[in-house]
């Protein structure tokens, strides 16, 4: 028996009808295909029976699993297991920090590690399949599914869809305790034009490939089983017809032997996009571009036995689809235990979950300002205002959250967790602005928790405006006018912007940080955890200058030979230049010396690096301060010249290091072919090490200016 499971897979292809075969790749969603408006609850259990669907959508608990797999491994004429997918984006019961807070963290161990917690508690329960890690690079603040991202960072989103990729598919998929993974959105999603949802992409072959696909690359090389299409067009084809990036780039050219599955009716929107008559087009253009599960919609067991007849779609492509789709089956081991054992069904967070969850959402708060330093509390405080819309609000689990995880196990609030850290301080905690002010002149020191709801970001969740909603600049200048001492806790799904972060003395960005969100929050405000996480995306002054980001290219002018690298091009009159805070940008309670590089040769042949050669980059990391702290050496390069314009700094390399006051190490990257080199527009897939100079720089920001270079000859 082969690990691909050949002889089996042939051996039941050579039994199935094409009816069979296309019931492989239909996706039913519960409660829509099957609810009201569909065709009944009856019908998803006929449809098993019959061998008309191949996995079902957002079915949730252990016994109904095992009540419609029953149906489907007995009572159908083949006996084929259905897998059970769910978005289980960032937590299960465990409802862990959104994933653009995990990127904050700077540390996908502890992403892959709680991606395990949530793979156990969701297979436990009968879901094989997980629709996460989302992997969209993007450039967009006002799109709402930044909060799903990983930020802006091609290669940053890369260490975490592999990290997450491993987390949630372990070493075997067979395992109890594991899910398939499924990289989403294939490709360039995040590309949406003017960050709104579903929007146009108009995207070249080179940014495709250095920009949008690198994490999408890392997830396939860290194994992932499944990839989802996405919901935009990628330069005038929709994704989900796009036998570019479908079939050549993922299929062809990485070798991906997974599945490809649509986003929902992402096969039947081809008709609302204006790329195909009807849904039969649909079908027909999804399924030879390279789409092997359609979800929701469909049109593939609809219009397939016409299509096949009429030979539209070949034998071999549907056998292709449906061998990938039962090798999957096959692999989590759905063959061999198709059901769900209940007495080992996870029921709740576990205390060990919890306390992962907590360590990550303290691990990815990142310190934007701090001056003067009103963190940590002073412990000597006897009285603490908590103000703010989300001071005592369980508001604090982000996007994606299933709705019974959201009733079982809300988080705990802000105020009632420093009332839980601190019992012998008075915390005084008001609502409404005038109530705040009061409490305020009445405390030694303030706390507002400040930023926008979980609804304001996810899907469809689109903003024009990036500053606090409501009343909450104005209750936070009311704050500040009392001159007494505050802090700002700023919660949100992306980046805000709002002319108070130029002013208040301590901001801490929480972003949705999951169930024990409120207990972190307090574990860096009273200093048990020293805050060290970065930030994976751009803070923009004004919406104005969005998109702004990091690895953006040179313009040719304006020139400004002091600064041959940093002009923020062709600034706007009416805003100071430059973000607000750059990409990687995050302070500590401690500080932080970053010496210049050492390289290990400042001269290297592009031809021994790529025959594996490495360069060795180390440089000296001192706690200069008086607080043990976490801090995150980033190392950065730039391709002076080559024949595709590179951008101005490129990440290759962070790492999350931890000193005690004073102390001091020595921290070494290693630079082979793949972060010196990059892709070229060819549709084939081009990688090219380029003779010339390479800036390397390292430091704690994207704003560092220490380097060496590097000549490749
Ligand atoms: C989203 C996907 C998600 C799917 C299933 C779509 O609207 O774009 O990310 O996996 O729904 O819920």
């Amino acid at each position: 028996m082969s690990s691909n499971h050949d002889t089996e897979i042939k051996e039941l292809l050579g039994r199935m009808t094409p009816m069979e075969k296309l019931g492989q790749l239909q996706q039913l969603a519960w409660g829509f295909n099957t609810g009201p408006g569909g065709p009944g609850t009856e019908d998803v259990e006929a449809a098993a029976r019959a061998g008309r669907v191949g996995s079902v959508l957002n079915l949730m608990g252990a016994a109904n699993a095992n009540a419609l797999q029953r149906i489907a491994v007995e009572e159908s004429r083949l006996g084929i297991p259905l897998i059970y997918g769910l978005d289980v984006i960032h937590g299960y019961w465990t409802t862990f920090p959104i994933p653009l807070a995990q990127a904050a963290a700077f540390d996908p161990s502890v992403t892959e590690a709680d991606a395990a917690v949530s793979a156990r508690e969701a297979r436990s329960d009968g879901i094989g399949w997980v629709f996460s890690p989302m992997m969209d690079v993007t450039h967009e603040p006002r799109w709402g599914r930044i909060a799903e991202s990983h930020g802006e960072d091609p290669y940053l989103t890369a260490c975490y869809a592999a990290a997450k990729v491993r987390g949630y598919q372990g070493s075997s998929l067979s395992a109890p305790d594991r899910v398939a993974a499924c990289a989403k959105h294939f490709a360039a999603y995040g590309g949406a034009e003017g960050g709104r949802d579903y929007n146009t992409v108009d995207v070249s072959e080179q940014r495709l490939r250095n920009l949008y696909l690198p994490p999408f690359l890392a997830a396939v090389d860290a194994g992932a089983a499944t990839v989802m299409a996405a919901f935009n067009t990628v330069s005038g084809v929709p994704a989900h017809g796009n036998t570019h990036t479908l079939t050549d780039i993922l299929k062809t050219q990485w070798g991906f032997d997974g599945v490809v599955v649509s986003d929902w009716a992402g096969v039947d929107e081809l008709v609302t996009h204006g790329f195909a008559a009807d849904s039969a087009e649909a079908g027909l253009l999804a399924v030879n571009a390279g789409v092997d599960v359609e979800m929701a919609s469909t049109s593939f067991v609809e219009h397939g036995p016409e299509l096949l007849s009429r030979g539209r779609i070949s034998e071999e492509r549907l056998d292709d689809a449906v061998t990938r789709v039962l090798r999957l089956k096959f692999r989590l081991g759905l063959f061999d235990r198709p059901y769900v054992d209940l007495d080992a069904v996870v029921q709740e967070p576990t205390p060990s979950a919890r306390a992962a969850a907590r360590a990550a959402a303290a691990r990815c708060m990142v310190l934007l300002r701090n001056s003067p330093a009103v963190l940590p509390l002073d412990p000597a405080v006897s009285t603490i205002a908590v103000v703010g819309p989300f001071a005592d609000s369980t508001d604090l689990l982000g996007t994606w959250v299933l709705g019974e995880t959201q009733r079982r196990f809300p988080a705990g609030t802000v105020r009632q967790a420093l009332e839980t850290a601190l019992p012998g301080t008075r915390i005084r905690h008001a609502d409404g602005v005038q109530a705040a002010v009061d409490a305020a002149m009445a405390a030694d020191v303030t706390i507002v928790v400040a930023g926008e709801p979980s609804a304001l970001s996810g899907e469809a969740a689109t903003r024009a405006d990036l500053g606090l909603p409501d009343a909450q600049e104005e209750l936070i200048a009311a704050v500040a006018a009392t001159g007494k001492p505050y802090a700002v806790v700023l919660l949100g799904g992306r980046p805000l912007t709002g002319a108070w972060l130029d002013s208040a003395p301590a901001v801490l960005m929480a972003w949705h940080p999951g169930i024990e969100g409120g207990n972190a929050i307090a574990d860096v405000l009273t200093g048990a955890v020293n805050p060290g996480g970065k930030l994976p995306v751009t803070f923009p002054r004004a919406v104005g200058q969005v998109p702004i980001y990091y690895n953006r290219e040179n313009t040719g002018r304006p020139y400004d030979p002091a600064r041959p690298e940093n002009p923020f091009v062709s600034a706007y009159l009416d805003l100071a230049d430059g973000p607000r805070f750059p990409f990687g940008h995050g302070l500590s309670y401690t500080t932080f010396v970053v010496d210049e590089p050492s390289l290990s040769q400042d001269r290297i042949g592009a031809a021994a690096l790529r025959d594996g050669a490495t360069v060795e980059v180390t440089v000296t990391l001192r706690n200069t301060g008086d607080h043990a702290g976490d801090e995150v050496v980033q190392l950065y390069v730039h391709d002076r010249a080559a024949s595709i314009v590179q951008p101005v700094r490129r990440m290759r390399g962070f790492q999350r290091v931890h000193l005690a006051a004073g102390e001091q190490t020595s921290v070494r990257f290693t630079l082979a072919a793949n972060d010196l080199g990059f892709w070229t527009g060819d549709p084939n897939g081009r990688f090219v090490v380029e003779p010339g100079k390479i800036d390397i720089h390292t430091g704690t920001s994207s704003a560092t200016t220490s380097r060496r270079t590097l000549t490749i000859t």
